[in-house]
């Protein structure tokens, strides 16, 4: 007999957590400790304990866990993802991840269903942007990026509510965060499913890709020096506006990845902040962060020197300064050969081509795989994401849980 998730209790599961935080405008907004936040924590503890008889145990990050015993092993396989949102986001983008796990854990119990490792669903806390300004933060935490001394002093940017005082009311413990690391011998392994954010399968129209890497991050700050002066007085010709030195610089990176041309290979120049930032003076200084996504060394090694000759460039026909400086060089995170296998086989079980994508968004996974086997599998999305308009068919996500339980029943197979 081949286990089949329920199509229609998923269905209804993602629409009852969709409307926990939803405004009047159709986004959702579950930000790390809002007050819909932990109604949507209360919402799946509640459900665990109604139709999975388990009681969820957050960890010192207020991870939420809960785990069905096997019969062999120690070593749990866990799914899972986040159940916070950015402002105004989507109902898929963490819930699904976290209600197939859930799926599937109900599926495992309903048909008595035994593994031999045990089978563990985690909620993530605080993966999205919040008020404290740590993204996916509790997998930070289970990896080491994160320790006691970096969480110690943050604070809500909004209420001012200190940050061990939100984690204890969500069940964490600062005290205890350094404790959390994760064990490659608790966890052996770890999937998450999550939609794919881009266009790239309904462009190839397809439902479901494993993912074979986590997309490096690298960013620098830049601040673009001019000279701040009267925005009647001052000639055409005598001016070194900052702002236009900056536009001139953002252009010619742009003009740099798309002479690059690939799909996994993005850039950006997402915040610029100007100063005086006035309607009557030239721009004397901008502050902007300058982005790129690669797996590529050699890739990334071209586009920063492409900026290094055009702020050359700049600097000389504007007469501004240009200054560098890297604030964050994220290595790529390689997905799990083990669980890229048990996907692409249970796609083909299923009757669906080998798909492997880059992700060239950040998840739980690229932390988790720091200490442990981690996998992912994305689903076909609409190609909107962080917003209202976020769609994926029940179809597919039918097709993926029934994808991840193989995977699942193969690797509990497969590892020791
Ligand atoms: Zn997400």
């Amino acid at each position: 007999m081949t286990l089949r998730v329920n199509r229609e209790r998923l269905g209804q599961n993602l629409e009852a957590l969709s409307q926990i935080g939803k405004s009047p405008r159709g986004g959702i907004n579950r930000a790390l400790g809002s007050e819909a936040e932990r109604e949507a924590r209360r919402w799946l503890c509640g459900y665990w304990e109604t139709h999975l008889h388990k009681t969820a145990a957050p960890d010192a990050a207020a991870n939420l866990w809960v785990v069905r015993p096997g019969d062999a092993c120690k070593a749990k396989i866990a799914f899972g993802s986040h159940h916070d949102t950015v402002t105004e986001g989507g109902k898929f983008d963490g819930a699904l991840g976290v209600l197939l796990a859930t799926e599937i854990l109900e599926t495992l119990e309903e048909t008595h269903t035994p593994t031999r490792h045990p089978f563990a669903l985690v909620s993530f806390t605080g993966e999205e942007p919040n008020p404290f300004h740590v993204s996916t933060l509790g997998s930070k935490v289970l990896s080491g990026r994160l320790h006691r001394a970096d969480l110690e002093h943050l604070e809500n940017e909004q209420t001012h509510a200190p940050f061990s005082e939100t984690l204890a009311a969500l069940g964490g413990d600062l005290q205890k965060i350094d404790e959390a690391l994760l064990d490659p011998h608790d966890v052996c392994a770890f999937l998450e499913c999550h939609i794919e954010q881009g266009r790239r399968l309904l462009d190839k129209n397809l439902p479901l890709a494993a993912v074979g890497k986590i997309t490096g991050i690298y960013r620098e700050d830049i601040t673009v020096h001019g000279e701040a002066n009267h925005a009647g007085t001052t000639v055409m010709r005598d001016r070194h506006d900052a702002l236009l030195a900056a536009c001139a610089l953002n252009l010619a990176f742009e003009r740099a990845l798309r002479a690059v041309d690939r799909d996994d290979v993005t850039g950006t120049v997402g915040q610029l902040l100007v100063f005086p930032n006035s309607v009557n003076i030239i721009p004397g200084a901008v502050v902007l962060t300058l982005e790129i996504r690669t797996c590529d060394e050699a890739i990334l090694e071209t586009l920063r020197e492409a900026v290094t000759r055009a702020a050359a460039a700049i600097e000389a026909q504007r007469g501004v300064q240009i200054e560098r400086q890297v604030n964050l060089n994220q290595a790529p995170a390689p997905m799990s050969p083990v669980l890229q296998d048990a996907l692409l086989q249970a796609f083909s079980d299923f009757g669906q081509p080998p798909c492997t994508l880059t992700s060239m968004a950040g998840h739980d996974a690229a932390n988790v795989a720091r200490r442990t086997r981690a996998g992912m599998l994305f689903v076909r999305s609409n190609g909107k994401s962080h917003c209202a308009g976020e769609d994926a068919s029940l179809d597919d996500i039918e097709l993926a849980g029934n994808a991840m339980l193989q995977a699942l029943l193969r690797l509990d197979q497969e590892l020791e």
